[in-house]
């Protein structure tokens, strides 16, 4: 989704020469991942006084504005690492064998610098990996209450009422502050239902402030009213993830148990595509809808959605109580192979099943060329650009994404049940760069060589590595095989055969 680091990747491709990425990466990892390079951008993540940013991002800035006040404005520091970050920019573009005009232009983009800033963060602090962990998590979605207008029956948060520890207004205001200042490119609100939130716009119009990309994950039901809707667009939302679970109103409104809740959905769509927003329909894939969802990707395309997401069922939350509806391997797979080829310019098909790596890897032709990844998907003319998949690396829990709960827990993603085995820390009583840096967990999550069984051999591995979340909630191990992949049948059959799965699908 809102993965701008990636961005990179899709620049690239719009080169028309036929480059050899394997060889650019190593060019760009050779002056970028050597001692030298990286003690300066440790330098670079110090905090400027004067400038009131970390050296990286004013140096990144000075060097965009150059012919401009900034550079006679700044700090000898940050003037000096602006000519650092120009070397490496430059030799970089050099290397992906992109103009330096190209890359600046796209770096105009606040967001995309944002995320550039990040990249060489994690430089910085670990190196040119794979997979790839940049400096502070593309992504945090942050369910920022309990609440709820509806009563989803497999809703991964259990919502309802808002809870009692919900950090208050002002400490959410302030968990923001540690979040930008840390160089995390996008906050994705969610809940519960973000939008019963009072302060709900006060935290996109802070959000846009700090430079960092708000969106919101919403059952639409507030945004079906044309005023509402206006109101968020003009505190400066732009991205919203809609849930629609199928093409019939009535299954709609049983899942989510209230009347109406479909047309309602529907409606926000409309509005939402009205003010210009980038669209995503977000579907989670059961027994119930699995049938429904080719005409569904022709109902949502013609809403003038920009993206159709289809999420991967996670037995957490509610959802542990109807893990019966859960689809098979084969089903999955036969799903991804679909989505894949209904996949058009008018609108992308993503999922949140990292196997869709592997399946889009077989299938890559010319015509139909990209690296599906878990919420940003660029499309590329050049297949050469498919390596970098081994950087993007599949799961990003914990290495591009964090959760966090109305309380400042912080989870590697939102699909972990709210366990202390896999909880990260607090937002407002830990150090969030330290926890980025140095929490066990998440070392974890980001090693794939220690994953078990298939997935710890896989040839896909580096592309896919599994639901982590799936896995957790399955087996209570972060590092066991995901269940829902067509390799691991033989655990997807332990689970069922001692628990028959309901079929409705054919
Ligand atoms: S075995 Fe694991 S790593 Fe391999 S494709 Fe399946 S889920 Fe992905
Ligand atoms: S655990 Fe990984 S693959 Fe699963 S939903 Fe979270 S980020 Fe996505």
């Amino acid at each position: 989704m809102m993965d701008d680091g990636l961005k990179a990747a899709e620049c690239c491709s719009k080169n028309s020469a036929q480059p050899d990425l394997g060889n650019m990466i190593q060019t760009f990892e050779s002056i970028v991942d050597n001692p030298m390079s990286k003690l300066l951008l440790q330098k670079a993540l110090n905090y400027c006084e004067k400038d009131k940013k970390n050296r990286l991002e004013q140096g990144l800035k000075i060097y965009l504005d150059k012919g401009n006040n900034l550079e006679k404005e700044s700090c000898l520091k940050c003037r000096l690492m602006s000519r650092f970050i120009g070397f490496v920019i430059k030799k970089g573009s050099e290397s992906f064998g992109v103009s330096e005009d190209e890359l600046k232009n796209q770096m105009q983009d606040d967001y995309w610098a944002k995320g550039l800033t990040s990249v060489l963060k994690g430089i910085a602090q670990f190196g040119v990996k794979k997979p790839f962990i940049p400096g502070a998590p593309f992504q945090i979605v942050w369910n920022i209450t309990h609440a709820c207008n509806l009563k989803c029956v497999h809703c991964y948060e259990n919502a309802g009422k808002k809870d009692v520890d919900e950090l208050s207004s002002e400490e959410i205001l302030g968990g923001l502050d540690i979040l930008a200042k840390s160089g995390v490119t996008s906050v994705a609100f969610s809940g519960g239902e973000p939008t019963v939130h009072p302060n709900i716009l006060k935290f996109i119009e802070r959000c846009k402030e700090l430079g960092m990309f708000p969106a919101i994950a919403t059952n639409g039901y507030a945004l079906s009213n044309p005023k509402t809707c206006k109101k968020f667009a003009e505190a400066g939302l732009n991205f919203v993830q809609i849930s629609i679970d199928g093409l019939n109103p009535k299954t709609h409104d049983k899942f989510r148990g209230v009347d109406g809740a479909w047309s309602k959905a529907v409606k926000a769509v409309e509005n939402c595509v009205k003010e210009d927003m980038f669209v995503e329909v977000a579907t989670t894939v059961t027994e119930h809808n699995y049938n429904e969802i080719h005409d569904m990707a022709d109902f949502v395309k013609g809403l003038g959605v920009d993206w159709f997401m289809l999420y991967n069922f996670i037995p957490t939350g509610k959802g542990n109580e109807i893990k019966n509806l859960d689809i098979s391997p084969e089903k999955r797979y036969k799903l991804l192979k679909d989505a894949y080829n209904d996949n058009s310019d008018d609108m992308q098909i993503l999922s949140t099943a990292p196997q869709y790596a592997r399946v889009a890897e077989s299938m890559v032709s010319k015509d139909h060329a990209m690296i599906p990844t878990h919420f940003y998907n660029p499309e590329y003319s050049n297949p050469a650009v498919m390596q970098l998949a081994d950087f993007i690396g599949g799961c990003g829990a914990g290495r591009f994404y964090l959760s966090i709960e109305p309380n400042g827990d912080i989870y590697p993603c939102v699909f972990f049940p709210h366990e202390d085995e896999v909880k990260v820390g607090n937002l407002l009583e830990d150090d969030f760069d330290d926890l980025w840096k140095n929490n066990e967990l998440l070392a974890k999550l980001r090693n794939k060589e220690i994953l078990s069984e298939h997935c710890g051999k896989c040839e896909s591995r580096d592309v896919c590595g599994g639901c982590r979340a799936r896995a957790y909630n399955y087996f209570h191990d972060i590092l066991a095989p995901d269940p829902g992949c067509i390799n691991n049948e033989e655990e997807w059959n332990k689970i069922f055969s001692a628990e028959p799965q309901k079929s409705t699908a054919k």
